[in-house]
């Protein structure tokens, strides 16, 4: 960080960072060193609305104002309705564990309904791994790839989605690797072996890698023996999952998958479970076969072998996570409704008379846009948004209340992916009147006339508080100086005594929890049925220039992005009379848009796609790609099966209705 006179005169990477060395990716680059500081951009005083709801008409107010007007109104819903009618939601910005997390404080106190976070993103995931290794938040350690003769990253991209892994981590890694992925992406591309498979088939050719490691002699009798349950249920159904068999399924030549289980089969061995792959109808029972590959290989408590899906788990790194929202506050059973489900309780003035949230812009983010957005503009909801910017969410807001940026405040990040820890460090002043999450939480549970002494408790004190954890680092200024650090010397052997925390202690590739709740209780070699003829698998990852739906604002980004773009295999470009460049309706059950066409093998037949991360307010169509889908939930934890929408794609001037969305 370059500063003159106490402004920013430049945001780049840490030179003695061991994990961006040095440089930022693009679209962060473009971002912090534009709208992130720009007072044209950011929002800088509270706001109250005007307007009729959805106009974004909002007149400026002070902070008192503001904090007033919602604590009166959540003390008369809490009153009436009850507390439970107040619903808030919250994702991870920058990911800085306070401002994420310490606003949970409040709403635990006020006894409110969380949108289960994960719900949006990668829940069905996270079940999977509870049922089968007792966590989904210990991965691997990625410096152990040195150690590793061979790398499967499955359903991820990080060429756009964790780009400094794709540059270096992956890049230098020593042993082969394969990337499993409907989308020839630029990891892909760097990979020794890409499997293309048919979307939402990944059960499929769990199965049938197992069906060959199985004949290669490669399942390793003595580990599955003494530390895997249900291995007995699972094995007689490998006999049907033949390379062949799963060609049909997963359209990914059996030689392929004959070469990719040599490869994994050949040595300490790592697999990425990518959050794509459990985006799907079964992307749940999809994980929990994955995860049987290093379970039935041996693959966990040595150098170089392990699973890895999200490094979250505080406790590795020494930090209190449950300490952070303070769960002790709560009033009452916990209540929670997935994303899933935000459009049809926002509408229900029965269900939810207040919405809040902070560090998500659910307008854009989340499915059945149109309906949502319907929802929002409920005149008797009333709704509170923190945000730097103006987005499609504070359009609909009662009260705007400005967050500060990352900049401008003190606070610890943890990365997902490195065991690392690091400071977010204070540059400057919040722009404006613009607050941290915590301070405005703060004055709100002051406005409330709450007492309790954790939602006053000091930046500082927990900081302090966390860091005591620590054992790599002695005090949060140590960190300062140091920057980004790992949490121990050496990597970090994944589950390195064997011992896993689920109920047997063992790997479960039976789940009597699974089976309890209503589930198959090992996993199945099942596939998503290929949509319908005509009919195309739509996915929107996340694009190069978006960091989910933020950066989308940013000038620069935009021009780098150019318009929104639907992406055809040629065989279904010709199919369906589309050239490259021409305006194809998109459409289905759930809404409609309209899209110049990408013709582009590196899309598999079958499959359109299109990114998502764009703002509505800022499409020339008002919508994007989420007005498709209809929020289906997937297999597992009620979570986003984002990739399993269909659509139909054809040309517009072939189409009678005009090219505007519907829903
Ligand atoms: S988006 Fe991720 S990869 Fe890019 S600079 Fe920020 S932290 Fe690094």
């Amino acid at each position: 960080m370059t500063t003159r006179d106490g402004a920013i005169t430049r945001v780049r990477g840490d030179r003695n960072s061991p994990v961006n060395r040095g440089a930022l990716c693009g679209k962060c680059t473009l971002a912090y060193n534009g709208i992130y500081q720009d007072p044209a951009y950011r929002l800088q005083r509270p706001l109250k609305r005007v307007g009729p709801k959805g106009s974004g008409s909002f007149a400026a107010v002070s902070w008192d104002e503001a904090v007033t007007t919602i604590a009166a109104a959540l003390h008369r819903i809490a009153a009436t309705a009850g507390p439970h009618a107040v619903a808030y939601a919250h994702y991870t910005g920058t990911i800085s564990k306070i401002a994420y997390a310490f606003p949970v404080r409040f709403f635990n106190r006020l006894g409110a309904t969380e949108v289960e976070p994960d719900t949006i993103c990668n829940m069905a995931g996270h079940v999977a791994l509870q049922y089968t290794l007792g966590t989904s938040l210990i991965g691997f350690d990625p410096r152990t790839a040195k150690d590793a003769n061979s790398i499967i990253v499955w359903g991820a991209n990080p060429s756009t989605s964790a780009p400094h892994a794709h540059k270096h981590w992956f890049r230098e890694a020593p042993g082969r690797k394969i990337v499993v992925d409907p989308v020839r992406h630029e990891t892909a591309r760097a990979a020794d072996l890409h499997l293309q498979l048919a979307p939402g088939s990944d059960a499929a050719l769990a199965f049938a890698l197992l069906h060959v490691l199985r004949r290669q002699g490669r399942i390793d009798r003595r580990f599955v023996a003494q530390h895997v349950l249900g291995w007995d249920e699972i094995e007689p159904m490998l006999d049907a999952c033949t390379p062949r068999w799963a060609e049909q399924v997963t359209e990914v030549p059996a030689a392929a998958i004959e070469e990719a289980a040599r490869i994994y089969g050949a040595g300490p061995a790592l697999v990425w479970l990518g959050q794509g792959m459990q985006r799907h109808a079964l992307g749940g029972n999809a994980f929990r076969a994955c995860a049987m590959l290093p379970a039935a290989t041996g693959n966990f408590g040595r150098p170089g072998s392990g699973l890895y899906y999200l490094n979250l788990d505080g406790r590795a790194r020494g930090l209190d996570d449950d300490y952070l929202v303070a769960p002790h506050l709560r009033r009452g059973a916990r209540r929670s409704f997935s994303h899933m489900e935000l459009a049809s309780r926002l509408e229900d003035a029965a269900q939810v008379q207040a919405f809040m949230c902070w560090n998500i812009n659910p307008a854009a983010s989340n499915p059945e846009q149109r309906r949502l957005r319907r929802a929002l503009g409920r005149g008797d909801l009333f709704t509170v948004v923190c945000d730097l910017f103006e987005t499609d969410t504070t359009d609909f807001a009662d009260i705007v209340l400005p967050a500060a940026s990352f900049l401008e405040f003190d606070d610890l990040v943890a990365s997902y992916f490195q065991l690392t820890i690091g400071p977010q460090s204070k540059v400057r002043e919040p722009l404006g009147e613009s607050l941290p999450n915590q301070e405005i939480f703060r004055r709100l549970a002051r406005a409330m006339g709450y007492e309790d002494p954790e939602l006053y408790e000091s930046d500082e004190a927990i900081l302090a508080h966390l860091l005591g954890g620590v054992s790599c680092v002695d005090g949060f200024e140590e960190l300062k100086r140091r920057g980004t650090v790992f949490v121990s010397a050496e990597p970090v052997v994944q589950f390195a005594d064997l011992t896993f925390p689920t109920p047997s202690g063992r790997i479960e590739l039976a789940s009597a929890r699974a089976e309890a709740d209503g589930h198959p209780r090992v996993p199945q070699p099942m596939s998503d049925p290929r949509p319908a003829p005509g009919r195309l698998r739509l996915l929107s990852p996340a694009s190069a220039w978006l960091m989910n739906f933020s950066f989308a604002n940013e000038a620069e980004v935009e021009r780098r992005l150019g318009a929104a773009d639907i992406a055809l295999n040629p065989s279904d470009a010709a199919a369906s009379r589309l050239q490259e460049g021409d305006l194809a309706r998109i459409s289905n059950e759930t809404g409609e848009i309209v899209l110049p066409v990408r013709i582009s093998d590196d899309v598999r037949p079958g499959v359109a796609l299109s990114y998502k991360g764009r703002w509505p307010r800022r499409e020339p169509a008002g919508v994007n790609v989420n007005a498709l889908n209809p929020g289906q939930k997937a297999d597992l934890g009620e979570s986003t099966c984002v990739h399993g929408v269909e659509v139909t794609v054809g040309p517009l001037r072939a189409q009678a209705s005009p090219p505007h969305e519907r829903e």
